[in-house]
């Protein structure tokens, strides 16, 4: 079979999915798929969907699009604040999309004014982890601005954790973003039907005992894909780690000494003086790269280890293992060498499972998304 390539078992991807969403439902938490670490995969999608998430997010319009011309009809909205240039795709393709900036939410409304619809905007507010945001004490008037837009409905508020800064959530921040969106409430009046208090770094908070005050959802991404914690890296109990492997065939494979041989020339004579070298190594290159995959978040067979890659070559220590030319090797990945592989042209994907998807949940109809009442 064609190498390198990710084999993807969505069964295991709706089995997450399944879990999370009850174990949030029962907090009163809907969940909301994050798929551009798969690049908007529409299977990948579709079994998040099967597996009960009440709309999907993505951070790139490209990703949505793709998602959408395979019938993907449920609520998708843009994670990334839109840039300007890509407003009126956002419009036509997105039901929403979190936002911080008043020039692009002012050009959003304009877009969508002229195609006759209206969009919904989540306000993200900058809560410690300093990547996008508005300033919490700047939101009640920005929300006002916000509510006197043409084509523009304000839907929520939302915080982010863990992206930029590697700073899981507090119950204390989760209770200031509640009060904020009660005082958005109170300042200028529509009902936030949406307080999504992050991604997958608050898990868990929200399995935790503490109350959940007024956040009622999550859009979570790693967890589904990869049942771990950003946070820490670690599994996630209950939940399958194992639903992508990567594959790549080994070219070489031979012992070598582990430093640099110590041959040392004795010019004079013109002699070549061999040092005595019994620290013999079995090295093994795979053809798979930095082009492919950040290799340094694979996971090898046990005993192998990672020595170092080049763009198109990775160098792993195989003493301890049988391993011979034209035999592949299987690899596990961490979230960042998971988005580079699903995103590399060079890199195929096989999907698992997709008969078992009965794809129904494409348009969200069993599964609205949960408001407070
Ligand atoms: C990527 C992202 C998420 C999902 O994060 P995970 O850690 O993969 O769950 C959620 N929200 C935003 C804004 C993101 O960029």
């Amino acid at each position: 079979m064609t190498s390198p390539r990710v084999e993807i078992d969505l069964g295991k991807i709706q089995a997450n999915a399944r879990y999370l969403v009850r174990r949030l439902a029962a907090r009163g938490i809907s969940v909301t798929g994050v798929t551009k670490a798969v690049s908007g995969h529409p299977d990948i999608a579709v079994a998040m969907l099967d597996g009960g998430v009440a709309g999907l997010a993505d951070a790139r319009i490209k990703n949505v699009v793709r998602m959408r011309t395979e019938g993907i009809t449920c609520p998708i909205s843009m994670i990334r604040a839109p840039m300007l240039t890509e407003t009126e795709d956002v419009i036509q393709y997105c039901d929403g999309s979190y936002n911080t900036e008043m020039d692009t939410i002012l050009k959003v409304g304009a877009a969508a004014k002229l195609q006759s619809t209206s969009h919904d905007v989540i306000l993200m507010v900058e809560m410690g982890d300093m990547r996008e945001g508005i300033l919490p004490e700047n939101l009640t008037d920005f929300a006002t601005r916000v509510t006197a837009t043409p084509g523009v409905a304000l839907r929520g508020v939302a915080a982010n954790f863990a992206c930029l800064g590697n700073l899981a959530p507090t119950a204390g921040d989760m209770a200031a973003l509640s009060r904020l969106a009660t005082r958005v409430e109170g300042a200028c009046g529509p009902f936030l039907e949406l307080v999504s208090g992050g991604g997958s770094a608050n898990l868990p908070w929200v399995l935790g005992e503490g109350s959940t005050g007024r956040i009622n959802n999550l859009r979570l991404g790693e967890a589904i894909l990869l049942g771990t914690d950003p946070v820490t890296g670690h599994p996630i109990s209950r939940l399958h780690n194992d639903a992508f492997a990567l594959f790549a065939e080994v070219v070489e494979t031979r012992d070598k000494p582990s430093s640099i041989p110590p041959v040392s020339i004795a010019p004079k004579r013109g002699m070549l003086k061999l040092v005595r070298c019994d620290d013999l190594r079995a090295r093994t290159v795979l053809a798979v790269g930095q082009q492919d995959t950040d290799t340094s978040g694979l996971t090898f067979p046990s005993g192998i280890m990672l020595i170092g890659a080049t763009s198109d070559h990775t160098v792993v220590d195989t003493t301890k293992s049988v391993v011979s030319v034209g035999s592949e090797m299987k690899m596990g990945m961490n979230y960042s060498a998971l988005m580079r592989a699903m995103s590399a042209p060079d890199v195929v994907k096989i999907v698992h499972g997709k008969q078992k998807m009965n794809g129904s949940a494409k348009n969200c109809e069993t599964q609205p998304y949960l408001t407070l009442v």
